[in-house]
């Protein structure tokens, strides 16, 4: 299976891609959790990318592409992938149709999470992550059973630079510039569906294995 999950900051995309991906065994692919990993590795990638991403800014195109085009040449996604953040622009939209086609595959579909603003807005100011294993808490939703710290690892919680407050209107401005005119894009393809990202969960998932039934992915 061949997914690709569309849709603002805070959707819920990749923690649901997390689910799929442990429950049909195919990996999840976030170029911001690459960048992520680049930046704690100071790598050159990680260097380049860094001040775009405290901006809330999208890291050139060119960076991204080649971050995608090395991990989809990797043997794991050979069978299917579930691409999380990419693509985020018609540019990378368009070179991935050029590598997939040259690889002989193709997209099974894009699901796009309509998500209404005040939703992102409380699901990412609230955000908290563990700097040792990367697992995600929210303040409110899902608090940690000792504050600031990990149940998984007992690691500490931080949050995001580009979580805060400043940085997600920015980062809403640019989902909608630079982002938002893909949903079109896949339409014309034949390849949107879309799911609400409002749901928590457990019901999201639901809309999804609604989804492969209705595509006959299953
Ligand atoms: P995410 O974890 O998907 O919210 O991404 C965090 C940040 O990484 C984004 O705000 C961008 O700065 C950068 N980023 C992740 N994926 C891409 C992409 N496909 N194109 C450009 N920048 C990206």
């Amino acid at each position: 299976m061949r997914l690709i999950l569309l849709g603002p900051p805070g959707a819920g995309k990749g923690t649901q891609s997390k689910v799929l991906s442990e429950k049909f065994h195919i990996p999840h692919i976030s170029t911001g959790d690459m960048l992520r990993e680049a930046i704690k590795g100071n790598s050159p990638v990680g260097l380049a990318a860094q001040e775009y991403m405290n901006r809330g800014e999208l890291v050139p195109d060119d960076v991204v592409i080649e971050l995608i085009r090395d991990r989809l040449s990797k043997k794991n996604s050979e069978d299917g992938f579930i691409l999380d953040g990419f693509p985020r622009t018609k540019k990378q939209a368009e070179m991935l149709d050029s590598v997939l086609h040259t690889m002989k595959r193709g997209i099974d579909m894009v699901v796009y999470f309509n998500t209404s603003t005040d939703v992102i807005i409380r699901r990412l100011s609230g955000r908290r992550i563990c700097r040792s294993c990367g697992t995600n808490y929210h303040v409110k939703n899902i608090p940690p059973k000792v504050q600031g710290i990990c149940d998984a690892c007992s690691g500490t919680l931080y949050q995001r630079e580009d979580d805060k407050e400043g940085t997600i209107k920015n980062r809403l401005e640019v989902y909608e510039r630079q982002t938002s005119p893909l949903i079109d894009y896949y339409e014309e393809k034949g390849k949107l569906r879309t799911i609400s990202g409002d749901l928590e969960l457990e019901e999201a998932y639901k809309s999804f294995l609604k989804l492969f039934t209705e595509e006959n992915l299953l």
